[in-house]
């Protein structure tokens, strides 16, 4: 499987949306893992990350300097909007909405390496 992993040197992603979700995944009691420290009211419906709810937003668990190497301190127990951007899509290109943050942000695109296999498409099997 290959490994290459632009999200370790980006960010942009929770450095940018209002990370708003139902509060009971901030719950224990509701089976929920967001630590709950970690998020703040909305409504009473909903919460979200801290230091998402404001202007220039940055997840209050966003470790690292964006756009060279950063980490999620609660990646195991992240909301479902985290997990729910996706890096791939279902094709296995790169989500153009990456590369559209990045720009936003100052950073640069993904470059694909050579080897990758969206780079490599699988080719049609030789008839003898
Ligand atoms: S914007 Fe895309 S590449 Fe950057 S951290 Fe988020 S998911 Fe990863
Ligand atoms: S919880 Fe983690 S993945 Fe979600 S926005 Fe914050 S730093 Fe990013």
């Amino acid at each position: 499987m290959d490994d290459f992993n632009p999200c370790l040197s980006c960010g942009v992603c929770c450095t940018h949306f209002r990370v708003s979700f139902y509060w009971a995944e901030a719950d224990p009691f509701m089976g929920g893992t967001v630590p709950a420290e970690l998020t703040e009211k909305i409504n009473d419906r909903f919460v979200c990350m801290k230091g998402t709810n404001q202007k220039n937003p940055r997840c209050i668990a966003l470790e690292g300097t964006v756009g060279e190497c950063v980490s999620c301190a609660i990646y195991d127990k992240r909301s479902n909007p985290c997990r729910d951007f996706p890096l791939w899509m279902e094709d296995g290109s790169l989500n153009p909405e990456c590369q559209r943050l990045r720009q936003i942000h100052g950073l640069p695109p993904i470059i694909l390496p050579d080897d990758h296999p969206t780079n490599n498409p699988p080719t049609m099997p030789q008839v003898a």
